[in-house]
């Protein structure tokens, strides 16, 4: 017997070589196995009704088609959708969905746990377990959207993880999402935010899918942003500076910039000029959060100063937006439902 193939771990080619050297198949089957499993989001071969009988029990036991099992799920009264899903090998990984109108949004998971201990996230306190693969970044969406019963029009990589140290699986699941025989999501709809993982970044430059980039800076100057993400003592803001211009450069992007407000942390107005200086010249839209309190050592800034902090960014042309928050009722901050439910 054939050894099982992983479904949603394969790109495009990797179906059309499955099909043509192990089953002997014709391309179109390629299509019509990607039709159901990204389109119709039927993961039974059983279901497959426009393939054959014989050719359904063969592939049954030579396809493996593995959505996260779902371990939770919370609805916040504004909508919001939280998710936890369970892995083949006990681990467990967040996604969230964000609806704006008639604008969704999935929010996935790039690895489960993380390395970076931001000191003031939920998910790096509960350590790092292991990177996602491919078909399990993409199965979130998947799994997501056969619940919901619709497709969901973006997504971005904010859920667990630092998706720039999983960069494999991370370009291989955007290819995925992204490839039209498959997912067929635009590139446009597609967000990758990242800590500053400098190499990431450089690599993000010359991936040949236009995805967007967000940074999560949180501190304009390097004392400040050492306390806050020790990732910042490997590349600090210079080099995180220079790599984010290179992007800008080859890509022509406007990048997203990141600001959690935290109270008397980094919510001065000294700090919006920081942030001003720093990135005067070129394209960028900040984003400014406030803080959603998971330990006891932060509290959000008061709605006052993040106006304040906004109205100075804005007075030093950064264009800027406080950020709506959403499904705070329902722990939507990334990592504390897993947190809750782990009780740790
Ligand atoms: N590692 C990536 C993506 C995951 S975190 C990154 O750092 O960008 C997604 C975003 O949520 C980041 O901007 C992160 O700093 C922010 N975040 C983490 N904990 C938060 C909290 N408690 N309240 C508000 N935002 C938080």
């Amino acid at each position: 017997m054939n050894e099982p193939l992983n479904a949603l771990d394969l790109s495009y080619e990797e179906w059309i070589e499955a099909c043509a050297n192990k089953w002997s198949l014709p391309r179109y089957r390629a299509d019509q196995l990607c039709q159901w499993i990204y389109e119709k989001k039927v993961f039974s071969v059983h279901e497959m009704t426009n393939l054959s009988k014989e050719l359904r029990e063969r592939l049954a036991y030579e396809l493996l088609i593995l959505p996260p099992i779902l371990a939770a799920e919370e609805t916040s009264k504004d909508g919001t959708r939280k998710f936890l899903w369970q892995l083949y090998d006990g681990e467990r990984i967040e996604t969230v969905f964000l609806s704006h109108g008639n604008h969704t949004t999935a929010c996935l998971s790039s690895q489960a746990g993380c390395k970076l201990n931001c000191s003031f996230c939920a998910t790096g306190q509960s350590g790092f377990a292991r990177d996602l693969s491919a078909g399990e970044i993409v199965g979130q969406l998947l799994a997501m959207e056969k619940r919901l019963g619709a497709n969901i029009g973006n997504v971005v990589f904010m859920g667990m993880g630092e998706p720039l140290l999983n960069r494999e699986a991370l370009f291989k699941a955007i290819t995925i999402l992204n490839s039209p025989k498959m997912r067929n999501m635009g590139a446009r709809h597609i967000t990758v935010s990242t800590a500053g993982i400098v190499p990431g970044i450089l690599e993000l430059a010359e991936f040949p899918v236009p995805v967007r980039l967000s940074v999560s800076l949180h501190a304009p100057n390097d004392a400040l942003r050492n306390k806050l993400m020790p990732v910042n003592k490997k590349y600090p803001i210079g080099p995180l500076m220079d790599a984010l211009k290179t992007y800008q450069q080859k890509t022509g992007e406007r990048i997203t910039v990141e600001y959690v407000m935290i109270r008397n942390v980094n919510d001065e107005p000294e700090h919006a000029y920081e942030t001003a200086a720093l990135f005067s010249g070129m394209g960028v839209y900040v984003n400014l959060i406030p803080y959603n309190p998971v330990t006891d050592r932060y509290q959000r800034s008061n709605p006052e100063r993040i106006k304040v902090f906004s109205a100075a960014l804005s007075r030093l042309g950064i264009e800027n937006e406080i950020r709506k928050e959403k499904g705070t009722d329902i722990n939507a901050a990334c990592g504390q439902l897993r947190r809750r439910e782990q009780g740790n």
